[in-house]
């Protein structure tokens, strides 16, 4: 029954794998300064400031006086967390009326009332809220229309254009045809209007067991589109509503609903994305029959992203199988996942408005996520150094018990952000991997008689370097500082090759760092062998947790969803998990590389 029944999954669309790679982009404006191809791949891109294809459609319409208004709405079913897909519908919908002037409204899609609940409504409530977008007063429930569908329902029976039919799930399934077949009429098809009435009102009534009879919208069971062949409008199921509660024992279908939910709000456009394309003629047919305001369904292309699934049903099974760590993990592309991540709103939108509208399927690349949020935590996110795989350094001409107190610089990008004191003391921590014992020829950082810039601090030299006994093993290096480079730079004018990070021994905080890499080690999860499954593709590594990390002492302020670069490592931000005494941080997103590109210059 469910696969008459729901609507289409994006996932499944027919020949997606043959466009994957495909993009047609209307509208990228931003793309041209990404240095990104990605999100285009074939390199079409629209004039900077030119319509994409539903702005074109809407200016058009309000030019011929067709519409006087906008009006969107953002439909999600409460039957999971929203994802990076649903961001970007949301800043569609959202974006339009915002840009003409007009509402959108926020309704839950909630017509399932197996699948659903409330801890969603919340979270979806949550995430479109953080997002930063309002609703205002218009939250509306498909569950709110259910009266005014049934009452729709039984005008269509009187006027001949639906039926209750008796065939059972696996015989209406056959009665279907296929793709190259047309469907057979169900002998229930021409049962008189009367009988009709009574049958649909005894199974609101909960006379009948599940699946037993559904009422159908009589239209064409030869037509080549299967959506036009007799579609299910109600089904009998006795199910617990989240809001309606015992009152309803039969359900709309997804296509009974949506039209006329859209109607009843006064929808001007109604955007969705391309599964449900083929759901168009029979989304037109429910509004004529009934006469009622006719909103305009516009379909466009639903992100997919490499090495990461957006779909609820994938993410669910992820979740209830324990291979992540509930909907918030930072490794799941959820709204809640990326937020706690360290993603920002603005980056997100960001990414949305760069990626553009297109209305062929496609496959948008990680990186031009990462792009958005490196972009924004670069302008905004105080800097900080952070030690991960601490190795021990003794500055043996510091004075043993001194202590100063160093000027560092908080955001290069933003003077504003000003300046803090960065302690200093004889025993150091740097990186286990900025030194090297024997460093191959491209390797500039600390080695044995190298020198080297410690970051707002003094020039070192390392003069010996101590092992444990037993393994061999690096534990401990013995430098000398130059008094005369406090702030990093020599009055000799001497250079040096590197400039790495460090904190104090003494003041450190430590601190849980949790570093993520792809969720899938596939760029498509969904590319497997004969006999796997997408969930073979999870990436065993995605998370590596150190629990060894030293912080500046500055972090200890850190508060859940403090956002900080650790300087030459990447952004991290605080998680919700930090409690007083037990710092954790995220890693958001590592650096460009072009960290790699300044020491070479030599800075
Ligand atoms: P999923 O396939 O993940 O279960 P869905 O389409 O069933 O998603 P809904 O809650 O019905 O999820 O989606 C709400 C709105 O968000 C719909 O208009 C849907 O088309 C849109 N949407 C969902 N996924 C994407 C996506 N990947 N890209 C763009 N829009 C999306
Ligand atoms: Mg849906």
């Amino acid at each position: 029954m469910d696969d008459l029944f729901r609507p289409p999954r994006g996932n499944e669309r027919p020949g997606a794998d043959l466009i994957r790679y495909q993009s047609f982009i209307l509208h990228a404006r931003g793309a041209a300064t990404m240095n990104d191809n990605a999100a285009n791949p074939a390199g079409e891109t629209a004039e900077a400031g030119s319509l994409n294809f539903i702005e074109a459609i809407i200016e058009n319409d309000l030019k011929t006086g067709k519409r006087d208004r906008v009006h969107t709405r953002f439909p999600p079913e409460p039957n999971g967390y929203l994802h990076i897909g649903h961001a970007k519908s949301i800043c569609l919908n959202f974006g339009l009326a915002e840009q003409y002037g007009g509402k959108c409204n926020l309704r839950f899609d909630d017509t399932n009332p197996t699948r659903e609940d409330v801890e969603y409504v919340d979270s979806i409530e949550e995430d479109v809220r953080w997002l930063g977008f309002s609703w205002d007063d218009r939250e509306f429930y498909a569950s709110d229309y259910f009266e005014q569908l049934y009452q729709w329902a039984v005008q269509l029976i009187r006027a001949g254009k639906a039926y209750v039919c008796d065939l059972s799930p696996d015989q209406m399934r056959e009665h279907r045809g296929t793709l190259t077949e047309p469907g057979r009429n169900s002998p229930f098809r021409d049962r008189g209007v009367e009988e009709n009435l009574d049958l649909l009102a005894r199974m609101r009534a909960g006379e009948f067991p599940d699946g037993s009879r559904t009422l159908r919208a009589k239209i064409d069971m030869a037509s080549p589109n299967l959506n036009m062949r007799d579609p299910v409008m109600y089904r009998i199921l006795h199910a617990h509503h989240h809001r309606t509660g015992d009152r309803w024992r039969i359900y709309p279908s997804y296509d009974w609903a949506h039209g006329q939910s859209d109607s009843i709000e006064g929808i001007t456009h109604s955007i969705c994305t391309l599964e449900f394309e083929n759901h168009r003629p029979l989304y037109n047919w429910c509004l004529e029959q009934l006469g009622v305001f006719h909103p305009q369904q516009i379909e466009f292309a639903r992100l997919n992203l490499t090495y990461t699934v957006t779909s609820k049903r994938k993410l669910l099974t992820l979740v209830k199988e324990g291979h992540v760590h509930g909907w918030d993990d930072p490794r799941v592309p959820t709204i809640c996942g990326l937020r706690r991540r360290g993603y920002t709103p603005e980056a997100i939108r960001e990414f949305c408005r760069r990626i553009g509208v297109a209305k062929f399927n496609s496959t948008i690349d990680m990186h031009v996520l990462e792009n958005a949020i490196r972009d924004d935590l670069n302008r905004r996110a105080p800097r900080a150094m952070a030690v991960l795989r601490p190795l021990k350094v003794v500055i043996t001409n510091y004075p043993e018990d001194n202590e100063e107190h160093l000027e560092a610089v908080n955001n290069p990008e933003d003077p504003a952000a000003g300046t803090r004191q960065v302690p200093f003391s004889r025993v150091l921590y740097i990186e286990q991997d900025d030194f090297m014992e024997e460093p191959p020829k491209k390797f500039y950082r600390l080695a044995p008689g190298r020198e080297v810039r410690l970051r707002w601090a003094y020039f070192i030299r390392c003069e010996d370097v101590v092992k444990d006994s037993d393994t061999g093993e690096v534990v401990e290096l013995h430098c000398t500082y130059d008094p005369a480079t406090r702030g990093g730079n020599a009055p000799d004018g001497r250079k040096v090759k590197a400039t790495i990070h460090w904190v104090s021994a003494e003041h450190a905080v430590p601190a849980e760092v949790r570093l993520y890499d792809h969720l899938f080690a596939a760029p498509d999860p969904e590319d497997v062998d004969e006999g796997k499954t997408w969930l073979d593709n999870l990436n065993p590594n995605s998370l590596h947790v150190t629990t060894d990390a030293r912080l500046e002492p500055s972090l200890l302020k850190g508060r859940p969803g403090d956002r900080y670069q650790f300087e030459r490592l990447g952004y991290f931000a605080v998680d919700d998990e930090t409690r007083p005494g037990r710092l954790v941080f995220n890693r958001t997103v590592t650096l460009r590389d072009e960290w790699t590109k300044l020491q070479k210059k030599g800075s």
